[in-house]
Parts: C-alpha cells; sequence; structure tokens
C-alpha cells in the first residue's frame, strides 16, 4: 500500500464515521483528489476533514460536509444540477460523477478561472463553471433538477427556488448570522414547497452582486 492509498483510505473511512453512508457519494469522494482543489501552504492539509483558505477571502468547504451535503442533495445519473458557490470547485467535481450535467457559478471570476483549470486537467468534462450573480439564479440553463447553494443565505432565494423543476432538491445553508446556519433542505412539490431543516453548519455568507476582483 503506497501512501496515497493509506491517506485515501483515512479520508473515506473519516466521511464514513461523520454519516457520509452513500456508496456513489462515497465513491465519487475516493475519485475526486481534494488536494488538486488546494493550493499553497495548506495543500498538505487536504486530506484533513477541515475547511480551508481559497483565493479571494474563501473557503472550500470541509469534506464531511460536501459529502453529508451531496448525500441530501439525492443526485440521480441523468440530473442537471446548478451549484451557487463555486470556490475551489471541490463541490462540483464532486457532483459531476453522480450527475449527467453540472453548471456552477461564483460572483469571483478569479475562482471561476481557477477551477475551469483544475476541471480541465482532471479531464471533468460535463461541468460548465461561469462568473455570475447566483442569488439571481442562472435563467439560461434553468429549470434544474438540484441546486446546491455553498454559501449562507438569509433565505433561500426566490430565483433559486423558481427555477427547481416539480420534485427538484436545493439544499443551502440559512442563517441570518456567520455563526449560526442550518442546513436546509428544500424540495418543490405539487403545491409549493417542502422544508427540512438538516444539522448545523457554518459557511461564508452569498453576497449579491459581482465580486470586487483583486
Ligand atoms: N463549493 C466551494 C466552496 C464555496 S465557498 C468548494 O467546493 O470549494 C462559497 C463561495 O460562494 C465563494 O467562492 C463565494 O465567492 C461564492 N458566492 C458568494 N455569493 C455568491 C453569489 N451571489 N453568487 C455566486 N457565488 C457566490
Amino acid at each position: 500500500m503506497t501512501a496515497g492509498d493509506e491517506q485515501r483510505m483515512r479520508f473515506v473511512f473519516a466521511l464514513r464515521q461523520r454519516g457520509v453512508m452513500e456508496m456513489r457519494v462515497l465513491e465519487a469522494m475516493e475519485k475526486i483528489d481534494r488536494g488538486a482543489f488546494v493550493k499553497g501552504i495548506f495543500a498538505d492539509r487536504a486530506y484533513e476533514d477541515m475547511p480551508l483558505p481559497i483565493a479571494c477571502g474563501q473557503t472550500i468547504s470541509q469534506p464531511s460536509v460536501v459529502g453529508l451535503m451531496t448525500q441530501a442533495l439525492a443526485v440521480e445519473p441523468r440530473h442537471k444540477v446548478l451549484e451557487v458557490g463555486t470556490g475551489s470547485g471541490y463541490q462540483a467535481a464532486v457532483l459531476s460523477q453522480l450527475a449527467r450535467r453540472v453548471y456552477t457559478v461564483d460572483r469571483h471570476r478569479r475562482l471561476v478561472k481557477e477551477a475551469q483549470e483544475v476541471f480541465a486537467r482532471l479531464g471533468l468534462a460535463n461541468i460548465t463553471a461561469l462568473a455570475t450573480d447566483g442569488t439571481r439564479g442562472f435563467p439560461e440553463q434553468a429549470p434544474f433538477d438540484r441546486i446546491m447553494v455553498t454559501a449562507a443565505a438569509e433565505d433561500p432565494p426566490g430565483p433559486l427556488l423558481s427555477e427547481l423543476k416539480p420534485g427538484g432538491i436545493m439544499v443551502v445553508p440559512v442563517g441570518q448570522s456567520d455563526t449560526v446556519q442550518s442546513l436546509v433542505k428544500v424540495t418543490r412539490t405539487e403545491g409549493g414547497f417542502d422544508y427540512e431543516e438538516l444539522r448545523q453548519v457554518r459557511f461564508v455568507p452569498l453576497v449579491e452582486g459581482m465580486g470586487q476582483e483583486n
């Protein structure tokens, strides 16, 4: 067994311990190397279960949270998925293993560009990353089977709700502050929306408008 194999085994073991049980999700996360999405001084911590800083003052989420959110989204192979909050691109890459097509958007152009480079390097051809404000939805490709928001909103954004197909699911961290947020699973029903609170989480805020480039 090489050091890499052992690292990967420990990574997946930690995910299972924290409640990521679905085989398809575990396989996707075993396959997508988180190390490819973490740069610089934090690169050697890529396989630990912690969020890490990325460019533009943002963070790559904790792997177990990525796993639990992906599991909650119940993605099927024929699905078209929207992610709001590309960040490093890691979550989109995991989703790309489970869905037919993934659209991911971020308000920071630099993050989108860097994520596109990693997707190309890893040969992930079913992801489209774009710089746009996700609070306004993504009408060009709507409606979606699944929507994942990886930044915290005060309320699930209306344009995103309206872009969910009937029976569609959105997972979104909701909270009025930086410290107390709950992960909410929204299901579009015949007559409206069902809301289910899953767990406490902590995400960077969803911010309206495009990011200032530096
Ligand atoms: N999913 C990412 C982590 C996301 S961090 C990963 O796997 O690495 C949250 C991201 O949401 C940040 O990159 C931030 O720029 C982005 N974001 C915040 N508000 C946004 C908005 N209105 N539209 C699009 N992206 C937004």
